[in-house]
């Protein structure tokens, strides 16, 4: 719960609108379909495809076909329909605490970074970098990526084993997500973490 309010916060969509749109990657990766397929190129994979054609657009009834499961769920549902509400309150939220700065600081330059940090998965992460696992999709793990995401830049690794919890699986593939996950873990916040039931580690082919 606690998550998915602050994860709204990113002003990336509802926990629905992300969810569907994350599955048809999924289903399409890099095929006509995929919203923000690397087929099209950088610019398309990381900001075009939101600007031309976004996925709502494409399917309007996108969320309730492909995530009936967050819906059915009160508050994420809550979070999805009013998400715009939510992000508004924080706005004013961060200027009553501290004005202006903190409205640019942690609102403004936060939102463009970690939108840049998010679209760099679906544009760098599908076009730089090596591949450990034959994928039917162009992903890739690109380390400067994983810097800037906390893992999620091993993105060949979350392809290939999409329900693991971790992403880094080889030597040197650091996993700070999945750490904190680990720490959760222990503390009792997070249960029932998935890993890959094989990790092989075979580099096929060096992208750049
Ligand atoms: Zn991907
Ligand atoms: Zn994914």
């Amino acid at each position: 719960m606690t998550l998915a309010a602050l994860g709204t916060l990113a002003c990336q969509g509802g926990p629905a609108t992300w969810v569907a749109v994350h599955r048809l990657h999924h289903a399409k990766s890099d095929r006509t379909g995929d919203p923000h397929g690397a087929q099209h190129g950088f610019w398309w994979s990381h900001i075009g495809w939101m600007l031309t054609r976004p996925p709502h657009k494409m399917d309007p009834k996108m969320k309730e076909r492909l995530a009936p499961d967050i819906l059915r769920d009160p508050w994420l549902r809550l979070l999805d329909s009013y998400q715009l509400v939510w992000a508004g309150l924080s706005v004013l939220l961060l200027y009553g605490l501290g004005g202006w700065s903190w409205l640019l600081w942690a609102g403004c330059v936060r939102l463009v970074l970690t939108y840049h940090a998010t679209w760099l998965v679906n544009s760098a992460a599908h076009l730089y970098g090596y591949r450990s696992h034959p994928t039917n999709d162009r992903s890739t793990n690109c380390w400067w990526v994983a810097l800037l995401t906390f893992g999620e830049g091993w993105h060949n690794n979350h392809h290939a084993f999409p329900t693991s919890a971790r992403h880094g699986l080889g030597p040197g593939e650091f996993d700070v997500s999945y750490w904190i996950l680990r720490v959760w873990q222990r503390l009792g916040w997070a249960s029932d973490l998935k890993h890959p039931r094989r990790a092989p580690r075979e580099t096929l082919a060096a992208v750049c």
